[in-house]
């Protein structure tokens, strides 16, 4: 049987949970955000969803390795070729993400075109080379302003 004790401290944590669920709370997503997009967490900002989701539609087929192969440019987005781009983009496979300022002409229209997902390889490499220079600047900012305060 419950003791007495167990009983009270049940019904204080079912009070408090109460009493919380009664007043709005700051949602703690930006903080949240601000604590791990040094170390590459996925941004919820509103221009980097759709992209993110045009990434996640990816199955792994590899037609954008045989595009990129024909067209002699498998590694202008990195040794892993295009697929190990993309996958590493939308699931931060913690492999090095960056990409050459000058690309192939064409060769991110021909992968999207290639692609039985119509991955979107422009804003992708756009939105690689954001985050890049983000993390650039969480790597020069000094360590009490890379992060917040807890
Ligand atoms: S063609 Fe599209 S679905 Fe297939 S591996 Fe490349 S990005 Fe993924």
């Amino acid at each position: 049987m419950m003791s007495f004790e167990s009983f009270v401290r049940l019904g204080w944590s079912f009070f408090r949970t109460v009493l919380r669920g009664l007043f709005p709370r700051r949602s703690q997503l930006p903080r949240f955000e601000a604590q791990y997009r040094p170390d590459g967490v996925l941004s919820t900002a509103a221009p980097e969803v759709p992209v993110q989701d045009g990434a996640q539609r990816c199955f792994a087929c590899g037609a954008c390795d045989v595009a990129a192969l024909e067209r002699g440019e498998f590694g202008a987005l990195g040794p892993l070729g295009p697929m190990g781009f993309v996958v590493g983009v939308s699931r931060q496979a913690g492999i090095d993400l960056g990409v050459a300022d000058e690309l192939p002409a064409g060769l991110l229209q021909a992968l999207t075109e290639a692609c039985p997902v119509r991955v979107p390889f422009v804003p992708l490499v756009d939105l690689v080379r954001r985050r890049r220079a983000e993390a650039e600047c969480f790597a020069l900012a000094p360590a009490s302003h890379a992060r917040p305060p807890r």
